[in-house]
């Protein structure tokens, strides 16, 4: 079955849900079991790892219709859902790691997994070191005996630079450490993470899966090999999702297919058309020909999401407030995927270690949505235009 089709069917079976082609959003707690048989025999097929029904926590017809799809899509052998990406780093995480263990990290990882490194991880005693994008199978020579988690992100957040996963995967392997990778950029659609080495998958279904920027939601996607530590970890925090949110996961999923190509097109549109801008002094997106990132991309990755980010020449905070006030497509917030064009300020310098950031550069991070790119154009045409202004007016009560 092709991915188009997975997407469609995959986690489905109107059959057992009275015909609808949607999944029952159950809301659960008590499950009640008729006999003490049925009650006995629940429990066991839990223990033999089977989708049973046993309690509330422990899986719905709701949770399990959304994990299959996840997992179908990915290519993993089971996915857990828990409340947000967050949490899907915090559990993939934490089933690898004890006191005294160390984490390869990558440097461009996205910033409050790098807080879970230096709060709660330092905290138990975990140790993290930060390694450059580019550092490919060199990473052999940071791996220490302790080493049991090798971290991965591609492209990186806010700077989306590329990492060649096999190479490091295959380095980790050798030294038995796992292999857990952020795939939330290219979405389980463009990243196949369990063909190039990868262990286990985290994704924040908040972006791409739910795209409709109305819940939180992640995953953790495992090989059949680290799938009863992922399990049991997930189990062992008591994490579960609401079933309305679970529903909306699965109901974003269903069209991954067609919203991803749009986004991916706007997106290397708007990058390109942002590259021949007066303003701005470089553009990071590895779907871009010239981008450092390129070659590892397209022998990797089946495409490209809608989240890509420029620098901007230097420009004082009141002349970029006068660009980013106004604009009427492009809303300012965190978080991405939805159907909607997003761009923020961001500030890289906050986050990193290896290669640390200037904080005098402007970095925008824009998130390409489904609007039309004609708006989307005039929109930042008419922000750089006020920028001029407001830099025009600056210069002129300075003279
Ligand atoms: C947003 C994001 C997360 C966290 O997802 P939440 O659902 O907001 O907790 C994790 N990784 C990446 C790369 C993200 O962009």
């Amino acid at each position: 079955m092709r991915d188009e089709t997975k997407v469609v069917v995959a986690g489905r079976d109107p059959s057992k849900q009275y015909g609808a082609v949607n999944p029952p959003v159950v809301h659960a707690s008590t499950i009640i079991h008729p006999t003490l048989d049925a009650l006995d025999a629940a429990n066991a097929a839990r223990a033999r790892d089977e989708q049973a029904i046993v309690y509330g926590r422990s899986g719905t017809p709701t949770s399990f219709s959304f994990e299959n799809a996840v997992a179908a899509l990915e290519g993993g052998h089971r996915t857990y859902a828990v409340p947000s990406g967050l949490a899907a780093v915090t559990v993939a995480m934490l089933a690898f790691l004890k006191t005294g263990d160390h984490v390869l990290m990558v440097d461009t990882v996205y910033g409050p997994t790098r807080k879970l490194c230096e709060g709660f991880l330092k905290k138990m005693g975990v140790e993290t070191t930060y390694y450059l994008p580019e550092i490919g199978s060199d990473i052999a020579g940071l791996m220490k005996p302790n080493t049991k988690v090798v971290y991965v992100e591609a492209p990186g957040s806010l700077t989306f630079e590329m990492q060649d996963i096999p190479a490091i995967a295959a380095a980790a392997k050798a030294k038995g450490a796992t292999v857990i990778m952020d795939n939330t950029w290219a979405s389980p659609l463009y990243f196949k993470p369990f063909t190039k080495g990868v262990d286990v998958s985290v994704q924040a279904a908040t972006k791409y899966i739910v795209g409709h920027s109305d819940a939180m939601l992640g995953t953790v996607t495992a090989t059949k090999e680290a799938w009863p530590m992922v399990r049991d970890c997930a189990r062992e925090l008591g994490y579960g999702v609401g079933p309305d949110d679970l529903y909306l996961g699965q109901r974003g999923f269903r069209t991954l297919a067609v919203r991803l190509p749009q986004h991916w097109k706007t997106g290397i549109e708007l990058a390109t058309w942002l590259k021949a801008r007066p303003e701005v002094i470089g553009v990071f997106h590895p779907a871009l020909p010239d981008d450092p990132g390129h070659a590892i991309w397209k022998r990797d990755f089946l495409g490209a999401s809608g989240l890509f980010a420029v620098e901007l020449e230097a420009t004082p905070r009141h002349a970029m407030a006068a660009m980013l006030d106004n604009l009427h497509h492009f809303g300012m917030g965190f978080s991405w995927g939805g159907f909607e064009s997003l761009v923020v300020w961001q500030h890289p310098e906050v986050y990193r270690t290896a290669r640390p950031w200037d904080a005098k550069r402007i970095l925008l991070r824009f998130h390409a949505g489904l609007e039309n790119i004609e708006d989307l154009k005039e929109d930042l045409e008419a922000g750089f235009e006020r920028r001029k202004k407001a830099l025009g007016a600056g210069k002129a009560a300075a003279d």
